[in-house]
């Protein structure tokens, strides 16, 4: 994100000046959200989800959020879900996809700091996620396009 290219083309001094606005980046101060989901389905699982392009990206983690830096945690992409979300809590009744019963284990504001295909870095500020993280794209498992692992770093 840059606005070397549009600055260079105009002129901003002088006598010609343009009449554009000149603007500067804003920084990404915006907050963005994050939820970490504990949901008793058919087998315990946690919820990482991050809010990006207006959605919570959602990875499916079958074992505690990684709580240091040697814990290196599988996190399986799922669909992305409304950011109303964030706030769910509640028993999903029988005969429902996720049946079982889903609390808020950790939310909070986080920082994203990079973001590709194949990695995301991100500062969580929660109440027990706290520093920075990655998840990367791995390519195993049973599910390899949607395979990740996020890690403390
Ligand atoms: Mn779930």
């Amino acid at each position: 994100m840059s606005l070397v290219k549009y600055t260079k083309k105009r002129k901003f001094e002088g006598k010609s000046k343009t009449n554009e606005p000149k603007g500067t980046i804003k920084r990404s101060d915006r907050s963005l959200i994050f939820v970490v989901h504990r949901h008793e389905a058919s087998h315990l699982h946690y919820d990482l989800r991050l809010e990006m392009d207006g959605v919570l990206k959602s990875w499916a983690v079958p074992k505690e959020p990684p709580a240091n830096k040697e814990t290196k945690r599988l996190a399986i992409q799922v669909e992305d879900h409304p950011l109303a979300y964030a706030k769910f809590e509640g028993v999903i009744p029988e005969g429902n996809y996720g049946a079982g019963k889903v609390e808020i284990w950790d939310n909070g504001k986080y920082e994203l700091k990079n973001r590709s295909a194949n990695k995301i870095e991100f500062r969580l500020n929660g109440k027990k996620l706290i520093g920075d993280y990655v998840l990367i794209k791995t390519h195993y498992g049973s599910k390899p396009d949607k395979s990740w692992l996020w890690f403390k770093v």
